[in-house]
């Protein structure tokens, strides 16, 4: 157990709920991750588990108050066993985030506690409302109003920790430019799941892509008809949120590291600047920070959107720079199939590429500083 991690658990109540969510993690994880590796296993079980631990609950009640710290806790006890599952934990504590935030009163009476006990399995799929928003690709989800709601078509190339009985938001636009961010439900038949062509990870996740075929989207399955300022509010959420991928996997890397200190110190030693000391102290930096943002996700100042955008960018690239240091720490044995530091590698890009990529949080910070936001 990490000093941070036990810091966090002492005499402070909630916190026994990321000791429970550790233990579901520790005794059921291991053993699945390598067909959640290969993709031969999506762990719906192992995620209704977690669920039914707490995993995806503390942020279920929308307040001023709320703090989203115990989420990305939960989510970064999963991610250093298993980068696969600590995206799709992401994605289910992402559905619930919308979920608390929505004022559509018969949408959350529906969905949000199962979704928030994991009893009810989604995710997301805004990547490309998210980079179309910051002028990288354009909305490809199209609606139309209709009487008691929408008719959308279009396709989405990736949604993640979905299937037949799964449920997702996303956001379509319409003729006018108008922007509304709805629940789709992957059971409506004009809703089609396409299998996705093997990737380098993430295999396991539940990945599809999805077609809506003039699928009608009822008034109540609406999070947001004008989804703008929904997203301005949800967006520091849906970004920090994404943190407990990257630390999780910072810590993993840098136990791999120590261990290989044992029979390779002398000469891993050499390895400047990649030693477990120096990740420790990125980590410690990054949870720090990402600890205070993550206490006020309403916040709505500039100055503080960007240090999240900031965090993000140094979240993922610590990650990589962890696993890729594991990754030469381990040398030969890593490099071997069954060894996890060629898979945590792997997983590691995934924190760097998934939205908001790095590029994108590059474009993000270098068009705020254009504008002289900050
Ligand atoms: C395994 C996996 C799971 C994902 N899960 C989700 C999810 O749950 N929800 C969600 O919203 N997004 C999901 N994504 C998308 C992800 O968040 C990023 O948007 C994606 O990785 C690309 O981001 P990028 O900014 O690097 O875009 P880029 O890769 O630079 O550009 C993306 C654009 O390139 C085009 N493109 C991509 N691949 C091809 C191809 N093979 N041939 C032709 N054109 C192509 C597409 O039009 C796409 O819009 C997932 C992606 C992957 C790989």
């Amino acid at each position: 157990m990490s000093l941070a991690f036990a810091q966090r658990l002492a005499g402070n109540a909630p916190y026994e709920t990321l000791a429970d969510v550790r233990a579901v993690v520790q005794s059921q994880l291991p053993a699945l991750v390598d067909a959640i590796d290969k993709g031969t296993l999506y762990p719906a079980k192992f995620m209704r588990a977690i669920g039914a631990a707490g995993a995806f609950s503390s942020h279920a009640e929308a307040n001023e108050d709320l703090d989203l710290n115990l989420a990305i806790d939960a989510m970064s006890e999963v991610a250093e066993v298993c980068g696969s599952t600590s995206f799709m934990t992401w994605c289910q504590s992402t559905l619930v985030w919308y979920l608390a935030n929505t004022e559509n009163e018969a949408l959350k009476s529906a969905y949000l506690a199962r979704a928030a006990t994991g009893e009810l399995l989604g995710g997301t799929g805004l990547s490309n409302p998210m980079k179309s928003f910051f002028g990288i690709e354009k909305m490809k989800l199209k609606g139309r109003r209709v009487d008691g709601g929408y008719v959308v078509r279009g396709a989405l190339p990736w949604v993640s920790n979905i299937g037949p009985d799964h449920v997702f938001g996303t956001i379509f636009e319409c003729a006018d430019g108008g922007k509304t961010m709805f629940v789709a439900d992957c059971a409506n038949p004009d809703i089609e799941l396409l299998e996705c062509d093997p990737f380098l990870a993430m295999d396991g996740t539940g990945t599809y892509g999805v077609q809506f075929k003039d699928a009608f989207i009822p008034d109540d399955m609406v999070l947001a008809h004008a989804a703008m300022p929904f997203v301005k509010k949800i967006r520091a959420g849906f970004v920090l949120l994404q943190a407990g991928m990257a630390t999780g996997l910072i810590r993993d890397s840098i136990d791999t590291m120590k261990k290989m200190g044992a029979s390779l110190g002398h000469v891993n030693k050499y390895l400047t600047a990649q030693q477990p000391e120096d990740f420790e102290a990125v980590l410690d930096e990054l949870d720090t920070r990402v600890r205070d943002l993550a206490s006020t996700p309403y916040e709505t100042s500039e100055p503080y959107w960007r240090a999240v955008v900031q965090a993000r960018l140094d979240a993922g690239e610590a990650t990589m720079a962890a696993a890729h240091a594991a990754m030469l720490h381990t040398g030969a044995r890593g490099y071997h199939k069954s060894h996890k530091a060629q898979r945590r590698m792997r997983e590691a890009y995934f924190v760097g590429i998934v939205t908001p990529a790095t590029k994108q949080l590059r474009k993000m910070l270098a068009d705020m500083d254009a504008q002289g936001a900050v």
